[in-house]
């Protein structure tokens, strides 16, 4: 097992990574901006290195700050937590060649999966179901961009094969429409993302959002944690997470996630990954695949008893899964819910200075959180202060344990979510289970404050 694992992150999956750490009798090296002297996982850890100014560009996102960071702390290993480096392939491949183990994926795997139309051909070959659309990249040729329309049926969603964070997207519902979406979709993708190839698929028009959990070691094991839904999101951003999926058959998760597992042993993936869906009247439509750990990934921890960071760990120093698909047992119900620096109504971001943290407690519920009274909030990065995420036998425990939970927190300096969170708990369709990923922006646009 490694001695010394530097993590390359910051917030609060830096303290989540930091405590996997620690139960595995591992160091962990925390590196942190100018921004973030204060954070609660700087003050605890045993060493902790300063890597630049408060600009991510400047510090998170330096690739020799990181590395040198490590050579100077003689770490083994590098965690590259969620965001920031953790999806960039170059990074792990310097990682790599400095002589260092990446906790995560290897290289290739990363930039497979980090172009939308290799994914997708990788994932219809090893027989995971798609949305449909076009066969790989888009033909400039608009007779033949027309007839593509056509066979996938109108309405169909231009997207970058370069895109992320829910941009480079466009919606055509009709054929006079098309040729011009699918230039200016072209163009945008060539500036922001350096890749103007774009591909067509069938846009669903109420799906939700499911994603299947993965970890894999390098022995060719595989496994799946069940599925999670993450429906409720406002411009793309999932603000509640839940496990199970409320009222999916147990049998296609099954068959879904077999063929998850399927598709990591045929490219070789190792680590943890996540299959994200799109589900609508009873099918599966793969969209993408994260190659980290992801913010809900502790809602698969409460069902599970797995721990995911600890394992990607593991499996990174080489060992085999200590479990098979058999062992895997779903217990209960989770919920998470994220904790957001922001109004609760506008999503203008509030940083500064939290005058009063009071955590939540009690039977089934785990705060992830960085911060704590006197804790000030930087305007340089996202806006997440912490996770709240219960545990129940059945759904509705979890929702009045989630319901308790946010009655109990208390924050003062700064402007948070929970208010809202505190409506949706208590929304009769939310509560009912099963709501696509368009009801929190339906909702909002009907409770206008
Ligand atoms: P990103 O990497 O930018 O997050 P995704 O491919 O994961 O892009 O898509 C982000 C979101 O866009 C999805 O969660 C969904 O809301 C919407 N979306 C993507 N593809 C489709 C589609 N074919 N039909 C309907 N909505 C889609």
């Amino acid at each position: 097992m490694f001695k010394k694992i530097l993590v390359a992150n910051r917030g609060e999956i830096a303290l989540r990574i930091q405590r996997a750490c620690r139960e595995l009798g591992i160091n962990a090296v925390m590196v942190y901006s100018e921004a973030d002297r204060e954070a609660k996982y700087v003050k605890l850890a045993e060493e902790a290195v300063c890597i630049g100014p408060p600009p991510s560009g400047q510090s998170y996102l330096s690739m020799p700050a990181i590395i040198s960071a490590a050579e100077v702390t003689d770490a083994e290993a590098i965690h590259p937590g969620y965001g920031f480096l953790s999806e960039n392939a170059d990074f792990a491949e310097r990682v790599e060649q400095s002589g260092f183990q990446f906790i995560g994926p290897t290289p290739e795997s990363i930039r497979i999966m980090g172009d939308k139309v290799s994914a997708k051909q990788a994932m219809i070959k090893a027989g995971v179901p798609c949305v449909p659309g076009s066969d790989g990249e888009l033909p400039d040729d608009p007779a033949q961009m027309k007839r593509i329309a056509k066979a996938v049926g109108y309405p169909v969603i231009i997207k970058a094969a370069g895109g992320g964070g829910g941009r480079g997207m466009r919606v055509v519902h009709t054929e006079a429409a098309l040729v011009n979406a699918v230039q200016m979709t072209k163009a945008e993708a060539g500036a922001a993302f350096n890749n103007p190839a774009v591909y067509m698929e069938k846009f669903l028009e109420n799906p939700r959002h499911v994603e299947i959990q993965i970890l894999a070691d390098k022995h060719k094991n595989a496994v799946y944690l069940g599925e999670r839904d993450c429906s409720m999101q406002r411009r793309h951003q999932k603000i509640i997470e839940e496990a199970p999926a409320p009222g999916i058959p147990r049998k296609l998760i099954e068959k879904v996630g077999e063929r998850c597992v399927a598709a990591c042993k045929k490219i070789g993936y190792r680590s943890a990954g996540t299959f994200e869906f799109l589900y609508q009247d009873g099918e599966f439509y793969f969209i993408e695949m994260n190659t980290r750990v992801q913010v809900e990934h502790p809602v698969t921890e409460l069902i599970t008893g797995v721990d995911i960071v600890k394992t990607q760990i593991t499996v990174a120093a080489g060992e085999r899964l200590p479990f098979t698909q058999r062992d895997v047992q779903i217990r209960g119900h989770a919920i998470e819910c994220r904790i957001n620096a922001e109004d609760p109504y506008k999503f203008t971001p509030s940083p500064g200075r939290i005058t009063m943290w009071h955590a939540p407690g009690g039977p089934g519920v785990r705060v992830d959180s960085h911060v704590y009274t006197n804790y000030f909030v930087p305007p340089n990065y996202d806006s997440m202060v912490g996770k709240i995420i219960v545990h129940g036998d059945t759904r509705d425990q979890a929702l009045a344990r989630m319901r308790t939970a946010l009655a109990e927190t208390l924050v003062e300096g700064i402007s948070t979510n929970i208010p809202l969170h505190r409506e949706l708990m208590a929304d009769a369709k939310f509560l009912a289970g099963g709501t696509n990923i368009h009801y929190l922006e339906e909702w909002l646009r009907h409770h206008k404050r």
